[in-house]
């Protein structure tokens, strides 16, 4: 092939994704994980994880790098094997003591950061790799339907080199799909790409997800990311999986301090509570369930912190020591008198305050955290 027979487009030029509704739907599986653990010498990679995935369920395993998200994929695809426990795919053990499905053999689709497309096929036979069961005229039908439904059937016959990042991986969710697998397994996919090709791709992918049916497992280190994608989310940290549920639930009512703090920033206070009340420089928030004496943790989110009177947390008075316009929101460092932590605020547009000022500020309570 030569460089003049390429499609030439203009740079960063968009290739719309084909229409919704057209994917071909598949039979969800449920996968479970029962007490799995992967050693590895000194390391526990995954550590007595138990898991469920619904089918058709799209599942994020959350947490910080090394925790063993990508770990637990592996497993489940078949290209690792578990050191104990097992894992069970609709009622069949795929990996346990006794037993190992390899991973051609269990219906899974696969959309790892190390299986790139195959250079020297091109973008068709590519999407077709998974299809060896078809005659050659079925899997060339059915790869190209996928391919369209992605927006890329017209680079069929061209090579993935001529694809920009974001659309080769669209050629790597065609090439998932097309088997219709009953499971899909996506390590990371869109962590190579740019912020706003990230926003475009993130919807259209969850939307072909969606569309197929497919149960997924999701591998993702951004917490922006599994809360838009994922119907629940399993948080891991050390190769244990600390709290499995929903993004809501999982923002909203983390287990314990860490868990908060990979969802959002906080301002945090340790506190010794009187008469039932946790003083803070922010103010003072009852603790019904705490005893006098009793050391807690007190947790509010940046964009908790309002300017005026509070309408359920009393308010406090701060001097805004600096203000940063950033664009979405202000960010406001603020100190109050007698406490030297160094407070931040994220204010919204209309929030004005000026950096010298004495100002009036509040807590929203649905940003408030309190551990004992
Ligand atoms: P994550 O995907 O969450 O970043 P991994 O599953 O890749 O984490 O890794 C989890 C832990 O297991 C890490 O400490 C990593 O170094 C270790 N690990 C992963 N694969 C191997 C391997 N093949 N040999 C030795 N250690 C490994
Ligand atoms: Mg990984």
């Amino acid at each position: 092939m030569t460089v003049v027979d390429q499609p030439t487009r203009p740079q960063g030029a968009k290739v719309p994704w084909g229409p919704r509704g057209t994917a071909a739907a598949t039979f969800a599986g449920r996968l479970s994980f029962e007490h799995v653990s992967r050693r590895f010498k000194q390391t526990v990679a995954v550590d007595d994880i138990s898991l469920e995935l619904e089918p058709g369920e799209t599942l994020c395993l959350l947490g910080p790098s090394g925790c063993g998200k990508t770990t637990l994929l592996r497993l489940a695809a078949g290209v690792d094997r578990p050191t104990e426990g097992r894992v069970v795919l609709d009622d069949e053990e795929i990996a346990g003591p006794g037993k190992f499905v390899p991973a051609e053999k269990r219906g899974i689709g696969l959309m790892f950061q190390d299986f790139a497309l195959f250079p020297h096929l091109t973008i068709l036979q590519n999407v077709a790799f998974g299809l060896r069961k078809l005659d050659r005229a079925s899997a060339r039908h059915e790869a190209l339907l996928a391919l369209k439904r992605v927006g890329l059937d017209h680079y069929a016959d061209d090579y993935p080199h001529v694809l920009s990042g974001g659309e080769q991986q669209r050629v790597a969710l065609a090439r998932a799909i097309v088997p219709r697998p009953a499971v899909l397994l996506m390590d990371e996919p869109f962590s190579g790409l740019d912020q706003r090709l990230r926003d475009d791709i993130r919807a259209e992918t969850l939307a072909v997800l969606k569309e197929t049916r497919a149960t997924c497992m999701l591998v993702t280190h951004d917490p922006q990311e599994a809360m838009w994608l994922a119907d629940r989310i399993a948080l891991m940290r050390d190769g244990k999986l600390m709290q499995l549920g929903t993004p809501d639930e999982l923002y909203n009512h983390p287990v314990d301090i860490d868990a908060a703090r990979f969802f959002s920033d906080f301002n945090e206070f340790d506190v010794i509570v009187k008469a039932k009340r946790a003083a803070t420089p922010l103010g003072s928030f009852a603790v019904p369930d705490c005893d006098d004496g009793q050391k807690v943790h007190v947790m509010v989110r940046p964009q908790g912190i309002v300017v005026g009177k509070g309408r359920k947390t009393d308010g406090f008075e701060a001097y805004v020591s600096g203000v940063r316009f950033v664009g979405d929101c202000t960010i406001a460092f603020l100190s109050v008198e007698g406490y030297d932590t160094p407070i931040t605020a994220r204010l919204t547009g209309a929030e004005k305050v000026r950096q010298g000022q004495v100002e009036k500020f509040s807590v929203l309570p649905e940003h408030l955290l309190i551990f004992s």
